[in-house]
């Protein structure tokens, strides 16, 4: 059926094992002995490695299997108080006695978690384990403490909360990865947490999933973009010397696209569309240096990836050529006894894990894996060699870390904790994610013009639901653990509407009665915080009480403000047409109240796009880069087939789009590029920043290609009637590549069509002959 007008050039193959791996065996498909896998991964620096050696050396089996076990921070604290999940309680001060003894039987490497602490006790906790495991390590080996701050410092009191990824992504405006990363070294680094579990490089693809609002959103670009500058801006801050920071890039691979939705559920997909959506932003990760990995608790094609030698060495290592620590995410060892049930118990489901490629493990509660591990080593089913392996890349990351020199905390600089100067960076992301999705000339609300506004809605005065979960705790809505000089959006509003009578209507009936005298109504809608499991829904459509809310609004017939405060969309079309301006504000942090507040009185002029497509109806969750259909070609799909499309977003002035413009209709494979460049007008009256998104769509190929795919983007403010320059260059080998199902990078002639706003051009790409 199909004529292949094209000639295949196939521009890398990545390695001979890529190619191989899909056809045979991964397991039989070992190219490289461990100890070949040791001398490849010794870096430049001579001395490391030498005291790699040299520690390994001296080690006895037990403590190297030490510096292979996390444990959380529960098993060594004088109180906790592990609740159903939310609301956890802990006294982060270290009851010595457990701690001695974990050390002394087990020589436990590390340790992570905690909730929100000041400074000081932070400071105090990790010095006191430092100090005894120093006192106890017999080679003084120190301990690295990892902590899951996902959008600034989120487990430390008096930290500057950022915007969650979702939001990030919708800035368009990298500064703010780079901002987020600055923040969270500086104000974490001095107190011990050293290992950062961010960023997040999982890819949107379904928003059933509850773990959505911590993804750069859909699109594979914008992650790989963002995340390499986070990961290079954090880990090389100079500003946190002595210390050094790692990231880790989670949760390797696939965790994101669960068929049900279901966290740490099942993912099938095509190995074609791994490398495709994927695998970009770890790649990104891996090539700007991560320094570690985790990995996702699912499966992936019917594999448990914790067991997967095929992710976990073949792609990871082979591949994509990470030399760094493998951790393995919660439990999930045991996990792989527990519900996968690919072990017979745990002891072979360690066995399975460390066969595969896991460094440490996150055991998090129990020391057992220790006794699995020697029990294994003893039985000669894990080799010592093999232990080394993963012991070197700890060490590793240990030394470069300069956590030898440097072991223990210092309280000298808590003076750059939360500072206005941070508050203003997270203040301005917050301001540049906020979505304007729909304005029928209601928005902005002029202060001095409103005599009554009308807040309500369940997130109206709601702190933890603007900050989402992974904040002061994993999960809380416990309004009391907030900074008190945080807004909500009804405080917000207070204060931007200084004389204005801003009224909070507690329920629908104080809604009805109090709408008379208004001159708009806000409603803040959503969901509360949440995190992991407990939020993976079966239907995202706002909840029936929220619809009734808005319809009651409606029905006054006064101009009708939805804001939706929520970690993915909810569906909304059936209030839709009939509210006058919806706001899709994610989880825009601890400044996100102002930033609403801003975005309604007109202080701010939104410049958010989607980072997602917004969905129309419930069972139409199509990403932007979706495949062309029959569906689509022949039958009437509403274009957009989505309700505010990726990439979409109003502001207060208006971008007029002309004279796209290529420096050559032809481009050559190898050494070519094409200079695009866009005008674009600001041609309403006040000045407002535009992000520029770039799609390409490959015409025909030999493998069907998405209808488009966002491949550059770049934000500049324009004053009004002035117009600003946007360009792109495009290079074959950067973006007019695709992936086989091997991975290998396909380059083919042919067409390509350029988007950009209502703008479009085409060019030829032409091989070398
Ligand atoms: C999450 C990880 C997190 C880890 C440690 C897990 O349940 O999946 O993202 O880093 O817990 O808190």
């Amino acid at each position: 059926m199909h004529s292949l007008t094209k000639n295949l050039l196939t521009l890398l193959v990545v390695t001979t094992l890529a190619i191989g791996c899909s056809v045979t065996d991964p397991k039989e498909n070992k190219t490289l002995s461990v100890a070949e896998r040791r001398t490849l991964e010794r870096s430049d620096n001579n001395d490391i490695e030498k005291k790699i050696d040299e520690l390994l050396s001296q080690m006895t089996m037990e403590e190297k299997i030490g510096q292979m076990t996390q444990l959380n921070n529960s098993t060594i604290v004088t109180e906790s108080n592990w609740g159903a999940g939310s609301d956890l309680s802990i006294t982060t001060k270290v009851d010595t006695a457990k701690l001695r003894k974990i050390l002394r039987e087990y020589h436990v490497g590390s340790f992570l978690n905690g909730i929100a602490e000041p400074a000081e006790t932070w400071f105090q906790f990790y010095k006191d384990i430092q100090e005894i495991n120093m006192q106890e390590s017999r080679l003084k080996i120190p301990i690295i403490y990892g902590v899951d701050h996902m959008h600034g410092p989120n487990y430390l009191a008096g930290g500057t909360v950022f915007p969650h990824a979702l939001n990030t992504a919708a800035t368009y405006n990298n500064q703010f990865a780079a901002d987020m990363a600055h923040v969270t070294a500086i104000e974490t680094a001095d107190i011990g947490h050293q290992w950062l579990f961010a960023p997040v490089l999982d890819i949107a693809r379904t928003p059933l999933w509850g773990r959505y609002y911590e993804t750069l959103g859909e699109s594979p670009y914008v992650s790989k973009t963002m995340a390499s500058i986070y990961i290079k801006a954090v880990q090389a801050e100079a500003d946190i010397a002595p210390y050094k920071i790692a990231a880790t890039a989670k949760h390797f691979l696939g965790y994101s696209d669960p068929k049900y939705g279901w966290d740490r559920g099942e993912t099938d997909m095509s190995e074609q569309a791994m490398y495709e959506y994927h695998v970009p932003s770890f790649k990104a990760a891996i090539d700007a240096g991560i320094m570690s990995v985790m990995v996702n608790s699912g499966e992936v094609n019917g594999e448990p990836v914790h067991a997967s030698y095929r992710l976990l060495t073949q792609l990871l290592r082979d591949e994509l050529k990470f030399k760094g620590v493998v951790v393995t995410d919660w439990e999930d060892i045991i996990r792989l006894y527990r519900n996968h049930r690919t072990a017979v118990d745990e002891k072979d489901a360690t066995h399975q894990a460390i066969m595969a490629g896991v460094d440490m493990a996150m055991t998090p509660y129990t020391t057992a894996f220790g006794d699995h591990m020697r029990a294994l080593v003893k039985e000669g089913k894990i080799s010592e060699e093999r232990v080394d392996l993963s012991v070197s890349r700890i060490l590793r990351m240990k030394l470069e870390l300069g956590l030898f020199e440097n072991p223990y905390p210092r309280n000298d600089r808590f003076n750059r904790i939360g500072t206005p100067e941070n508050r203003a960076k997270a203040l301005e992301a917050a301001r540049e994610s906020i979505v304007l999705m729909k304005n029928d000339n209601t928005l902005p609300l002029d202060p001095s013009k409103i005599k009554n506004l009308l807040v309500a809605g369940p997130n109206a005065n709601s702190k933890s639901a603007l900050a989402g979960g992974w904040t002061l705790r994993w999960m809380t809505s416990d309004e009391t653990l907030y900074p008190k000089d945080m807004h909500t959006i009804f405080t917000g509003l207070l204060k931007e509407f200084p004389q204005s009578r801003v009224t909070l209507a507690a329920n629908i009936n104080e809604l009805k009665s109090q709408a008379s005298k208004s001159d708009a109504i806000v409603l803040v809608v959503g969901e509360p915080a949440y995190s992991e499991g407990f939020g993976s829904i079966q239907d995202i459509t706002l909840p029936e009480d929220q619809l009734a809310l808005i319809e009651a609004a409606q029905a006054t017939r006064k101009p009708v403000i939805v804001v939706m405060i929520s970690g993915r969309p909810r569906v909304i079309t059936k209030v839709y047409d009939r509210c006058q301006a919806v706001l899709f504000g994610g989880l825009p942090g601890f400044e996100g109240g102002q930033a609403v507040a801003e975005i309604i009185s007109g202080k701010v002029n939104p410049s958010a796009k989607m980072s997602f497509n917004f969905p129309k109806e419930v069972n139409r969750l199509v990403p932007h880069n979706h495949k062309i259909s029959e569906v689509l070609l022949a039958h009437e799909i509403p274009n957009p087939i989505c309700l505010v499309p990726f990439g979409s977003g109003l502001s207060y002035t208006t971008f007029e789009y002309s004279n796209i413009t290529l420096s050559d209709s032809v481009i050559t494979a190898d050494t070519g590029e094409i200079k695009a460049t866009v005008t674009v007008k600001n041609t309403g009256n006040r000045e407002g920043k535009e992000a520029v998104l770039w799609f390409l769509h490959d015409e025909v190929a030999s493998l069907s290609r998405p209808i488009r795919d966002l491949k550059y983007y770049d934000k500049k403010l324009i004053k009004p009637g002035e117009s600003a320059e946007y360009s792109f260059i495009i290079r074959p080998n950067e973006c007019l590549w695709f992936p086989d199902k091997t991975g290998a990078q396909i380059l083919e002639d042919g067409y390509f069509t350029l988007m950009v706003g209502n703008q479009n051009a085409r060019f030829k790409l032409k091989r070398n002959n």
